[in-house]
């Protein structure tokens, strides 16, 4: 085996979470930690960015370098911070509300262009900082402050969007299933090219303590012969509504956004264009 240079206690911030007791969140913080203990990367080769929300708090609890932004825009600081120092891991984190509201404008963009980063979506099906207003995830004829005769309209299906988005690694795992998550998470980290895994992180506070085990009723590991190249079925599994399927339900290996870069480049020098060579030159590593 492998030198183990790097520990829990290496990732661990000094800053105390101050996630209620029970939240999910805690799961996916313990579960992201493992995977950097697995994959041995170096804090300092790291960046961790957020926006705004409950689980936009992460990136101050681990010892990486990290920026906790504004409200939904993770994946455009994601983004920049990926383009100028391709080297770098980059893993964009936050809720629900942050990301399928006001930022989803920014995912599908990410996705289609392939940037290599990892986008970790705890999706508790509401909002939780400001205190139980629907999110885009929650169900239909759910009671929260903002639906005080249940709510009206239809969730958005994040594991669905993703694949119709064109991510080119879309994952869900559940934050009390860490064995899962700590697999899933750690090979959506590898990937190369846009990651993108759903947690399911209850929030018992403003979804009741039921929210856990109504989930880990519904909850079933994808089977051992799974493909997840197989788009058809990539999408059977995220409209199964019978059960809430965890694993990586669909992946493709295609070129990343800089790769792309690096043949414009070429095109460029063929076609004698020194300005735009200047400009792609900006974003090399
Ligand atoms: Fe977690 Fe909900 Fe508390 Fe926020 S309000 S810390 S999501 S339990
Ligand atoms: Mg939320």
């Amino acid at each position: 085996m492998d030198e183990v240079k790097y520990s829990l206690k290496d990732y661990k911030s000094d800053l105390k979470p101050i996630w209620c007791p029970g939240c999910g969140d805690y799961g996916v913080l313990n579960a992201l930690m493992q995977a950097f203990v697995k994959l041995q990367i170096p804090p300092h080769q790291m960046a961790l960015i957020s926006g705004i929300g409950c689980s936009s708090r992460l990136p101050g609890y681990i010892n990486t370098y990290g920026f906790n932004g504004i409200h939904g825009r993770a994946i455009p600081l994601a983004t920049g911070v990926k383009l100028s120092n391709p080297d770098i891991k980059v893993i964009a984190v936050g809720g629900d509300g942050d990301g399928f509201s006001i930022g989803a404008g920014h995912i599908p963009h990410a996705a289609r262009k392939n940037i290599d980063m990892t986008y970790i979506v705890m999706n508790n099906n509401i909002y939780g900082l400001t205190k139980g207003q629907a999110s885009p995830t929650t169900p239909v004829g759910e009671q929260t402050k903002t639906t005080f005769y249940g709510n009206m309209d239809e969730p958005i299906n994040p594991v669905r969007m993703m694949i119709a988005y064109k991510a080119s690694f879309v994952a869900r795992v559940f934050s009390g299933d860490p064995k899962n998550a700590i697999e899933v998470i750690t090979q959506a980290i590898q990937h190369r090219g846009f990651s993108f895994v759903e947690v399911l992180s209850p929030c018992p506070t403003f979804r009741g303590v039921e929210q856990f085990k109504l989930i880990r009723e519904k909850v079933r590991h994808l089977p051992e012969d799974y493909q997840p190249t197989d788009e058809v079925r990539a999408f059977d599994i995220a409209n199964d509504n019978d059960f809430i399927r965890l694993g990586v339900i669909y992946r493709q290996d295609r070129p990343i956004y800089t790769d792309i870069m690096r043949k414009m480049q070429q095109v460029s020098e063929k076609m004698g264009k020194p300005e735009i060579l200047n400009l792609l030159k900006q974003f090399e590593p």
